[in-house]
């Protein structure tokens, strides 16, 4: 099941263009996976147009494997196995543990089972499946799996019928315990990728009661696997694969967190670096309706002479940047850094009547906090809604890649001369 079929090097005609899970080797390591609504293509655009993430690998993979699963949910619940197996370093890298999601079915005190979706592991009495990559695929997933399996999402329901119950997702306040707790184990099964376990079993199911005579009974079963193929062939889960649709959702509620009355089109992102008090640099990243816009990328070599410290050589960066109108000016900023660090940014940009409106934000990496002008407290990361945590995170290792990138061209570059 979980073997993949390489295709000849880089012929890329031969991955089907159906829905499947692909992997990325390098040197015989499976270096990463991911799924696909149509496999061909979107493994043809990592290559055409790779994305910030990309970049980190692409130009290592010399093998490509696919498995083809006819079905998007298929694609979802074996993307999660296989990343689980293999634990590919790119999909690692990139997502911490707290970017993936996992199912969670826990008990309640009397043991009646309760599922819902989590970052975490630890929970009491309870089981997981996962981990899953996307969360939205996931959601979608469970929300037709749902009416297969009707489940609680909480540990108490209420005495009487609640919302779920009237749309036939909730089990209702006295379900069939047995009967009840059979569901889940399938529901389970079908997100571990068993699929056809849970549907030979209903077959079975239905054999047998049919034999009994309990033919009302078993028509109900009859409609569950006919839904439930229907389900597994035919529902969308997975995102097309644009890698941009996260960020621009980032930036729209970034927007809001911010008090910017104005739509974020460009954000700007710095990274000072000052490897062993050698080739300071500061770099700019810039990131244009939620994608990376290379071609506006900047590099400042430190001018100043004696002792640069981190605050004297943002000052000197962000000073040279705003004598560039013709790059045009972008509605955020994003710096590496504490209070000390916003401070001189907002300094610096309100010294020009075309800058002063640039809002800034840092990001504090030690302490895990974001610190938004205008606003008393930091933010903790952590507490910071989904879209814009992984914008921040998204431009901040975009500005540290890049500015990585130039220092070893430096350092290269200084070995020569
Ligand atoms: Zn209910």
């Amino acid at each position: 099941m979980d073997r993949f079929r390489l295709i000849k090097g880089k012929d890329f005609g031969e991955l089907p263009k159906t829905a499947g899970v692909y992997s990325f080797y390098a040197k015989n390591e499976v270096i990463y996976i991911g799924k696909a609504i149509n496999t061909q293509s979107r493994v043809k655009n990592h290559f055409s147009q790779p994305s910030y993430r990309d970049d980190l690998f692409i130009e290592k993979v010399d093998k490509v494997g696919y498995l083809e699963t006819g079905s998007e949910i298929e694609a979802l619940v074996l993307e999660a196995s296989l990343i689980k197996k293999y634990q590919p370093k790119f999909n690692v890298v990139w997502r911490d543990d707290k970017n993936y999601f996992y199912v969670a079915i826990s008990q309640n005190e009397q043991k009646i089972p309760y599922v819902f979706i989590t970052h975490q592991k630890n929970y009491e009495r309870t089981e997981y499946v996962g981990p899953f990559v996307e969360g939205t695929a996931l959601k979608k997933t469970l929300r037709f799996l749902r009416r297969a399996f009707p489940y609680y999402t909480s540990k108490k329901h209420p005495k009487n019928k609640c919302t779920w119950c009237h749309l036939g997702l909730c089990p209702g306040p006295n379900p069939d315990l047995k009967n009840y707790r059979d569901n889940i184990r399938k529901l389970v099964l079908i997100l571990e990728g068993k699929r056809s376990a849970v549907l030979n079993s209903l077959k079975k199911e239905m054999a047998a009661l049919s034999k009994e005579n309990k033919f009302e009974v078993a028509a109900e079963i009859r409609d569950k696997i006919f839904n439930l193929q229907q389900v597994m062939a035919h529902a969308h889960v997975i995102e097309s694969g644009k890698q941009n649709l996260s960020a621009s959702s980032g930036a729209a509620a970034l927007e809001k967190i911010i008090g910017l009355n104005k739509k974020i089109s460009r954000i700007e992102c710095y990274d000072i670096s000052n490897i062993q008090g050698k080739f300071a640099t500061g770099s700019m990243v810039v990131f244009i309706d939620g994608k990376p816009a290379k071609s506006e990328y900047k590099k400042f070599k430190i001018k100043m002479e004696n002792e640069p410290n981190d605050i004297a050589m943002l000052k000197e960066v962000l000073g040279r940047r705003f004598l560039h109108p013709e790059w045009s000016y972008p509605e955020i900023i994003l710096i590496d850094g504490g209070i000390a660090q916003l401070n001189i940014a907002i300094k610096v940009k309100a010294e020009k009547s075309e800058t002063k409106n640039i809002k800034v934000i840092s990001i504090a990496k030690g302490r895990q906090e974001l610190f938004i002008e205008n606003k008393k407290e930091p933010i903790p990361l952590k507490t910071l809604p989904q879209e814009i945590y992984n914008l921040v995170k998204l431009l901040d290792d975009e500005a540290h890649r890049f500015a990585i990138a130039y220092h070893k061209k430096l350092r290269k570059k200084n070995l020569l001369d």
